[in-house]
Parts: C-alpha cells; sequence; structure tokens
C-alpha cells in the first residue's frame, strides 16, 4: 500500500473507533458502549425520537453489557418531552414478590442471611420491569415499533459481538458464581467453564430468540406466556450445578407476579440550584431526593469563588448529611409516609446547614428532624441507619433527538452478573435487586410485599430558564447519586465543561468515616488539602461511568460518555462538527 492509502485507512479507523465525546448538531447518544451508541444514532437517523433511540441502546446493552443491564432488570426513565415542555418519570423498578413479608431475608437463627447467600439466590429476584419500562415510554411517546427497534439488539445477539477487556474481567470476576448455575455457565463461560477470550465473538442466540419474542408480543411476551413461567420456574428452582458448594436459596416469584407487574409513571422531583432547575427521579429512588438534598445544601456557599479546597470540603460534607437522611428516611412512597416536603424545603436545608462543620465530621452524623418542616409534622419517624451494600453494576444512557427531545436513563440488575441466574433457554441473567432492601425491620426500606426497594440511580435533567442545559447519569450503586452531584458542581460551580466534569477524578462520601475517592483525587493538591480539614480517605480505582450530554446556546450538542473508567464508552451525534 503507498502511504496515501496508508493514511486514508488510519483515518477511517480513527473516524470509525469509540470516541467519548461528539459535538454536532442534531440527536445525540452517549453509552458506556460503541455498539450500542451507533444503535441508537441509527434509530435516530432514520426519523427515531429520543424515546425510540434510548429502547435500542438499552436493547443493545442488554446484549454487549448483559452484566450491567437487561431485561432481567430495571430501571428509571427521565423523559423531556421538548413539545409540551414537560418531563415523566417513568419507575421500571423491580418489585418484590406478593408473599414477601419484612423477614425475608432472616435466617432461621434470626440473623440476615450472609449478603453473599442473599445475592445468588432465587429471593434476591425482583419481578422484573424493563419490558414494562419501554412499553409505558413506547406508548407514551415511542415513534416506531418495538419490533424494529429490538432488530439492532436481535442482530448483535445473533451475529455476536467482540469480547472486550471489560466484558472479560467482569466475567472474570464472575467465574465462580456463574459456574455454580449450568445456565449461566452454558451461557456466558465457554466449554471449560472459563470467560471467553479479548478479541473472541460472542453470541447469544437464546437472547436473540427472547428479543424476537419480545418484538412479536410486546410486553406480553415477557409478562405472560413462555418467558414469564420460564424466569418463575427459574426463581423457584435455581439451576444450579450438581454439587455446588453454595447454598442457593429458593424464591417464591410467580407468573401472577410477573402478570400484575406496572411500569409506573411519577411525578419527577424538581429542585432549584442557584437559578438552574433540577429534575431527577423520585421515590422510590433516592437519586433525585438526595442530589436534591445535597444541592440545597450546598446554595448556602460561594463554591465557585471559595479556594478549591474548602468548595470540595462543602460539597463531601453536604453529601454527607445528605446521605444521613436518605439511609434514615427514604423508601418506598406507596408503603412508607415520607417527609419528602420537609426535606426538599430550603427552610430544612437552612436548618441542618448548622451541622455543616468547617472541618470534617469524625465519621457518620445522624439524620436532621424534617417533621417541623411538614405542612403535616404528624408523620411517622422513624430514623435508623442504613447499611450500604448496593453493587456497583448498572449503566446509564442519555439519548437526545433533532427536535430537542432528551432521555435520561438508567437501568440496572444491581450487582454486576445480578444473582448469577441466567433463566436456561432464554439468554438472560436475573437481578438481585432486592437484596436492596435492609434486610432488617422495621426500616422504611424493609422488604414487604409488592414494594420496591430503594435505589439510587440518578438520570437528571438541568434546565435554566425553561431550556434544558445537559442530561446525566452514572452507574456505581449509591456512589451514583455523588458521582451525578460531583459532576453537577463541577460544572455549575466550577465552570468545567460536561466532558471535562465526567472526567475529572471523584470522591464519594456517604456518611461514613471515611470518602472513598480515586489515586487522582487523594494525590493530587485537593486531596492534600481536604486532609488538613479532617477528611480521611479509602481508595478505590474507579467511581462511576456517567454519560449525558449539554445543550449549548447555539443549538449545538455534545455527548459525553466516560472516557477511560470501564473502558471507556462512546458517544455520537448526527452532525458531528
Ligand atoms: N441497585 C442499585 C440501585 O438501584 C444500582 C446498582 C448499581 O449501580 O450497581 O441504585
Amino acid at each position: 500500500m503507498n502511504k496515501a492509502i496508508v493514511l486514508s485507512v488510519l483515518l477511517l479507523q480513527s473516524v470509525t473507533l469509540a470516541a467519548p465525546t461528539a459535538t454536532g448538531q442534531g440527536g445525540a447518544v452517549a453509552t458506556v458502549d460503541e455498539n450500542a451508541t451507533r444503535a441508537a444514532l441509527g434509530v435516530l437517523s432514520s426519523g427515531g425520537n429520543a424515546v425510540d433511540a434510548a429502547i435500542t441502546a438499552a436493547a443493545a446493552i442488554g446484549v454487549t453489557e448483559p452484566y450491567s443491564c437487561g431485561i432481567g432488570g430495571g430501571g428509571f426513565l427521565v423523559i423531556y418531552d421538548a413539545a409540551t415542555q414537560r418531563v415523566t418519570t417513568i419507575d421500571s423498578r423491580e418489585t418484590a414478590p406478593r408473599n414477601y413479608t419484612p423477614n425475608v431475608f432472616i435466617g432461621p437463627d434470626g440473623k440476615a442471611i450472609p449478603f453473599d447467600e442473599r445475592v445468588n439466590s432465587g429471593l434476591s429476584v425482583g419481578v422484573p420491569g424493563l419490558v414494562a419500562g419501554w412499553d409505558e415510554a413506547l406508548r407514551r411517546f415511542g415513534s416506531k415499533p418495538l419490533r424494529e427497534l429490538l432488530q439492532p439488539a436481535i442482530d448483535l445477539a445473533e451475529n455476536g459481538f467482540t469480547v472486550d477487556q471489560t466484558f472479560f474481567d467482569q466475567t472474570k470476576a464472575n467465574q465462580e458464581r456463574f459456574g455454580a448455575f449450568s445456565s449461566t455457565r452454558a451461557t456466558f463461560l465457554n466449554a471449560q467453564g472459563e470467560p471467553h477470550a479479548v478479541g473472541s465473538t460472542f453470541k447469544n442466540p437464546d437472547l436473540a430468540k427472547t428479543y424476537r419474542l419480545l418484538a412479536e408480543q410486546g410486553r406480553d411476551g415477557f409478562y405472560r406466556g413462555e418467558v414469564a413461567s420460564a424466569v418463575a420456574q427459574t426463581v423457584q428452582q435455581p439451576p444450579t450445578v450438581p454439587g455446588t458448594q453454595r447454598n442457593v436459596r429458593k424464591g417464591t416469584l410467580t407468573v401472577d407476579d410477573l402478570r400484575a407487574y406496572q411500569a409506573i409513571v411519577r411525578e419527577p422531583t424538581q429542585s432549584t440550584y442557584r437559578g438552574y432547575t433540577i429534575v431527577g427521579m423520585p421515590m422510590p429512588s433516592s437519586g433525585g431526593p438526595t442530589i436534591a438534598l445535597a444541592l440545597n445544601l450546598l446554595e448556602g456557599y460561594d463554591l465557585s469563588s471559595a479556594p478549591r479546597a474548602e468548595a470540595l470540603h462543602r460539597y463531601l460534607e453536604a453529601s454527607r448529611l445528605a446521605f444521613a437522611d436518605r439511609g434514615a428516611y427514604l423508601g418506598d412512597p406507596q408503603f412508607v409516609d415520607l417527609p419528602l416536603e420537609g426535606l426538599l424545603s430550603k427552610q430544612y436545608a437552612a436548618e441542618r446547614r448548622k451541622a455543616l462543620g468547617d472541618r470534617a465530621a469524625a465519621g457518620s452524623v445522624p439524620p436532621g428532624d424534617p417533621y417541623p418542616f411538614q405542612n403535616d409534622p404528624s408523620y411517622p419517624m422513624r430514623p435508623q441507619a442504613a447499611k450500604d451494600t448496593e453493587g456497583t453494576s448498572t449503566t446509564h444512557i442519555t439519548v437526545s433527538d433533532r427536535n430537542g427531545n432528551i432521555v435520561a436513563y438508567t437501568c440496572t440488575i444491581e450487582s454486576t452478573g445480578g444473582s448469577g441466574i441466567t433463566v436456561p433457554g432464554y439468554g438472560f441473567l436475573l437481578n438481585n435487586e432486592l437484596t436492596d432492601f435492609d434486610a432488617v425491620a422495621p426500616h422504611p426500606n424493609a422488604p414487604e410485599a409488592g414494594k420496591r426497594p430503594r435505589s439510587s440511580m440518578s438520570p437528571t435533567l438541568v434546565f435554566k430558564d425553561g431550556k434544558p442545559v445537559m442530561a446525566l447519569g452514572s452507574p456505581g450503586g449509591s456512589t451514583i447519586i455523588t458521582t451525578v452531584l460531583q459532576s453537577l458542581v463541577n460544572v455549575l460551580d466550577f465552570g468545567m465543561t460536561l466532558p471535562e466534569a465526567i472526567a475529572a477524578p471523584r470522591a464519594t462520601q456517604r456518611n461514613g468515616e471515611t470518602t472513598t475517592a480515586e489515586p487522582g483525587f487523594i494525590n493530587g493538591n485537593d486531596g492534600q488539602a481536604l486532609l488538613n480539614l479532617g477528611h480521611k480517605f479509602t481508595e478505590t480505582a474507579e467511581i462511576g461511568a456517567a454519560t449525558g450530554i449539554y445543550f449549548h446556546p447555539d443549538g449545538t450538542v455534545t455527548a459525553a460518555a466516560e472516557p477511560t473508567r470501564r473502558g471507556g464508552g462512546s458517544a455520537m451525534v448526527e452532525n458531528p462538527r
């Protein structure tokens, strides 16, 4: 080949390589996965809207990132409809089966069943919500049939995708427990019981078959008929490999539980921050409320002109206080009277700010008292510390279309690899979402029949003067909340661009003795200065993997995905600049 050809081949390759940031006009997509981003962009380019494209992205991620999100799990959609300028949220959170009681996770010894045993069991599997969420979103906002939207994912499952390091690493980390279930072993490990090698092609024909059923039958293809029977059967009789050392408990989820499942349309959590309107998921996700709590506290300080360490100190301590309230008060609103009116009032924030000192608190702080700030102060008060056991899986999809509609969509099967149990013959993992309940009652987040466990997922939209400014979200269990919060502060207070905010080193304070932080945060100047203010750090390699879209005043958009964490993501716009 002559030099010119080599150069043009290289250029062509660089155009098709996954890029974490893209700016231009028209629709935009940011996800953790290039296949998913490309598939969603294809939907936008063929006239689909943001809701259509978000569903295509989620279905594709169910193939290529099956340990993070899939039809065996659930999620939360925050949808901005440009025509009506309204935000709708759709809660497709997994629910507890009908016969669950607050003691469902208590063993014969009267203690909570060990966490690992709860995860790898039929007991942790909530009624999956993902497909019902798609159905609800499409009926309200969709412009294309589910059949068409699933096609890219069907092709991916059937023809396969190239195993990358992240997929390999996640399989490797789960190898032992995946090997304990015959269906999971057959689906996700090779004939030797090992992860498929990096660079090999991974196919999931069972999942392609299941997606085809959904394409033909819509939500009934999941909640009734053969898939529903297989899900219930799998939960009740987890397909363990003979001789496994694991104590795998059976669950009780039935076809009736599946048939009864409903996605719920909810009013978003809305708050204000320095003239911006922040719109997020309401309970049962604590994402929106906890971010609002922290921002209300932070509004009392001028972070943009404060010395940086002082500003970061405020961020960490506001988060600590917000998490104290989250742990004490928040659960499924259908089951618990939540003092949200008080918690989210600016008056409560003013009072609560008195607990935010100039130095780091020594450890966990107690929750505040929101009841005097309620119109009805007679709500029952049940503050109790909650233990954080949420996984760090999950994925976030951000999409906008040429008409200005926006979708922020976080979906999950809870732990990376969920319950570890694949539905035999159908190619998807079941969630372990019910471990997001507090195992020990009484607690607002204790399990109950038909209840949804408290989440941290935080798909978030930001508006100024009624116009969209940005949309974002992240995986990462309870660190989702701080990742989104820190990214908001990075943009709105520290003046970073959205890609810079998403890339910046992270720290997460969730009312613990130490702040978990990335090396780049701890070892930088900020980390050192924060030590002097009494902060203690626990190092972790990575926190979160955010994606988002920024809407510039001139009508262009920047789609931004995580550049490096979890192998980096992929952002594309219809008409790149
Ligand atoms: N189950 C968690 C939640 O709903 C998400 C888990 C994760 O991010 O891995 O908040």
